[in-house]
């Protein structure tokens, strides 16, 4: 018998994942399940639990690299309505972890909010925004997350038990499903001024929008990892089909015959080469799965 069968509506077996993440590269997943209901996403998650199936959740996929051989088990992408929801009341913004970060940031500045026009143009969703402490910033406007534990149980995450450090957060539950967010009330031009800056300031730099590209790794303490990977002289470097970008050496970009294995060399020869140099030990961003 198929593993969770019962779920047979809402799996896809052995589906290519690679259409799904940022670099187009990497296998199929064994199961790749988009649950329509909070209860049947929980008890999804408690099966897997239960039958020690691995579990993995697929935000916008802007931040993972998949193995070529693919991924065992379960990955579970938020899709349906039920996890991408948005409702503003006051200065609170509740909104799904499904939901695009850009929807977000769209709302709260529809309703005059202000906080998290910085972050415009980054890709992803507000579950991996969190998940990752998105550029250091989002962490300090969220008030409390709803989640599900590996046991497949809700549980509420409140601000004083959530810490949020560079480029990641102490939540660690397999499923973060809906994240409350406190913002200031400003004006509609203040924010709309803000947001235009940091787009173009972003846009000018990162990969343009038609290439496959990821960034890799985290800025050490007081350091630009962009900054030291050029000065290793790696810019424009490729491993087979993958490349380091030309307008920001800490972003890896693709072409359609790149590999997983190809990006991983190059994320190998980087880090050894800024270690020979500057004697830094570079930390991954990126989750490798
Ligand atoms: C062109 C480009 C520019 C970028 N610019 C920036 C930038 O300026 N600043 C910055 O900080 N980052 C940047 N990033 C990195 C990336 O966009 C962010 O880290 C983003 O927040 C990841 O969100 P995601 O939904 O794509 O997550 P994914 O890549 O899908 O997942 C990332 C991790 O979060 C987990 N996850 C996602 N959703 C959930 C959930 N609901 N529950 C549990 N776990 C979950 C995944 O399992 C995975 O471990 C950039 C990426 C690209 C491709």
């Amino acid at each position: 018998m198929p593993a969770l069968e019962e779920f047979e509506e809402i799996i896809r077996r052995n589906e290519p994942l690679a259409p799904y993440v940022h670099l187009k590269v990497g296998g199929p997943a064994e199961m790749l399940i988009q649950p329509r209901t909070r209860e049947e996403l929980a008890e999804v998650v408690r099966q897997c639990f239960e039958q020690k199936i691995p579990l993995h959740v697929l935000g916008g996929g802007s931040n993972v690299l998949i193995p070529d051989e693919g991924v065992r088990g379960a990955v579970i992408r938020l899709t349906a309505p039920a996890f991408t929801t948005i409702e503003v009341d006051g200065k609170r913004v509740r909104a799904g972890c499904g939901a695009s970060l850009a929807s977000l940031i769209s709302e709260a500045s529809t309703h005059a909010l202000a906080g998290l026009e910085t972050l415009v143009g980054i890709q992803g969703t507000v579950g991996g925004a969190i998940r990752c402490n998105c550029s250091g910033e989002i962490g300090r406007f969220v008030r409390r997350v709803e989640v599900i534990d590996a046991r497949g149980e809700i549980q509420v995450r409140e601000k004083d038990e959530l810490q949020f450090g560079h480029s990641s957060s102490s939540l660690d539950d397999p499923v973060l499903l809906t994240a409350e967010f406190e913002l200031d009330a400003d004006e509609p031009s203040a924010i709309v001024k803000r947001m235009r800056k940091a787009w173009i300031h972003r846009k000018s730099r990162q990969p343009l929008t038609f290439q496959a590209a990821a960034r890799i790794f985290k800025n050490p303490k007081g350091l630009v990892a962009s900054e030291m990977i050029e000065q290793t002289g790696l810019a424009k470097t490729q491993v087979g089909g993958a490349e380091i970008s030309e307008r920001d050496a800490n972003f890896i970009v693709t072409r359609e015959n790149a590999t997983a294995r190809d990006v991983l060399r190059l994320i190998d020869l980087v880090r050894s080469r800024v270690r020979e140099r500057f004697n830094v030990e570079l930390e991954q961003e990126i989750t490798i799965w």
